[in-house]
């Protein structure tokens, strides 16, 4: 049978241990390094917890289910669950990565360059054409953010899997901002899905966490393998907070977005904002390829100021909203990604993406959308 997403948000699709001890309702925290063997060669399907632990395992099920995957880890944040994919690689390999891009995964990337031998090149993937002449004779695999962070670009997922065809790459598409809610990049053809889990699964800005979804079982267990080897394993009770989280995930969404589009209706309104950001406009570049390879736009805005100052003032005032890193929980965030998720990418690569001191991004929360608005009103007022 197959369930709506919402079902599958709370029971998953049916691969869920049923038989909790005392029939509990919610898998318990099973807050345990190792397990007991019924005899020799013999287990009871746990035996130490950096390989699997039962409270985890049904938090993988869940993520896998909802998307479409056929293999899931959860990790300890969503950088760890970028790093167990390079790992994938080897050196000399080659990537090609959306430009516009969340600036820990650039930092990762340059990491990577120089302890693994691994380069990458920066492109603007909305641009199907500048991936292909990107491709070098060792390139391994596409990296992709779909809507990218900050600046909402989209990337055609169906024209990324064509070219990996073509070339025998790997697809690996970072799905946080739009969550499996409203996307499953695996319908498109994705290799890789990955998540950082603090962001909407979690939704409560209250845990990290990351997931990394397969679409091939092969792909599953060679990363399992380096999982297992490696440790970067999501804990049990963290695993627990996100399996709650993921409970409330479509109420969550469908409320945050509903907020994000009135928020940005009114932001496009305001003659202090010269370019509002936000894939649900219909006037944005990206709306017609997103909505074909997704079931909605989100709840995140980036918006510009038309002055420095101006954008300094609305950090400084708003109340309701808090100025702060991160995204996808049910509190309004605004962050400035200038100096703050994005302060590690160099200035004249920023200053060509867009990313400079006018830009705020804005990652909108389940609070009253009025009050919302209201806070955005009073900030922006001298
Ligand atoms: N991917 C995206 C798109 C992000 O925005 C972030 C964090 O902001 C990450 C990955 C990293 O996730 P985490 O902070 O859970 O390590």
């Amino acid at each position: 049978m197959s369930l709506g997403i919402e079902t599958t948000c709370i029971h998953g699709n049916g691969q869920l241990e049923k038989e909790h001890p005392y029939r509990s309702i919610i898998t318990p925290i099973f807050q345990v390094a190792t397990f007991g063997h019924p005899g020799i060669g013999k287990s009871t399907g746990y035996d130490y917890s950096r390989v699997g632990n039962p409270t985890r395992y049904d938090l993988e099920q869940v993520v896998n289910d909802l998307e479409h995957g056929n293999g899931c880890l959860a990790t300890t944040n969503g950088m760890s669950a970028i790093w167990l994919t390079l790992e994938l690689l080897k050196p000399g390999d080659h990537i090609i990565a959306s430009e516009d891009l969340y600036g820990g995964s650039v930092r990762l990337f340059d990491l990577v360059k120089g302890s693994h031998d691994i380069s990458v090149d920066y492109i603007n993937t909305s641009y199907p054409d500048r991936v292909r002449e990107a491709i070098r004779e060792n390139t391994k695999a596409l990296f992709i953010e779909t809507p990218s962070n900050p600046m909402m670009e989209v990337t055609d997922l169906s024209e990324m899997r064509k070219i990996a065809d073509e070339s025998n790459l790997l697809l690996i598409v970072d799905n946080t901002f739009l969550s499996p809610y409203f996307q499953n990049p695996i319908d498109f053809g994705a290799d890789i899905v990955i998540h950082s889990g603090t962001k909407y699964l979690e939704g409560h800005n209250d845990t990290l966490a990351g997931f990394v979804i397969t679409r091939s079982r092969e792909l599953y267990e060679k990363l399992e393998f380096i999982y297992k080897t490696t440790g970067p394993c999501l804990a049990p009770f963290d695993s627990f907070l996100v399996l709650r989280g993921i409970k409330t995930l479509s109420v969550r969404l469908e409320r945050q977005q509903e907020n994000a589009l009135k928020i940005a209706r009114w932001l496009k309104g305001n003659p202090q904002v010269t370019d509002v950001y936000y894939v649900g406009l219909e006037d944005h570049p990206g709306y017609e390829v997103n909505k074909r390879q997704s079931r909605g736009f989100g709840g995140m805005i980036s918006f510009r100021t038309a002055t420095k100052e101006l954008a300094e003032k609305i950090l400084g005032k708003i109340k309701v909203i808090t100025f702060a890193e991160s995204l996808g929980g049910v509190e309004s965030l605004m962050t400035y990604p200038m100096i703050q998720t994005h302060g590690y990418i160099a200035p004249e690569v920023r200053e060509k993406l867009g990313i400079t001191d006018t830009l705020l991004r804005l990652s909108v929360g389940i609070e009253n959308a009025d009050d919302l608005i209201e806070d955005l009103r009073q900030a922006f007022e001298d």
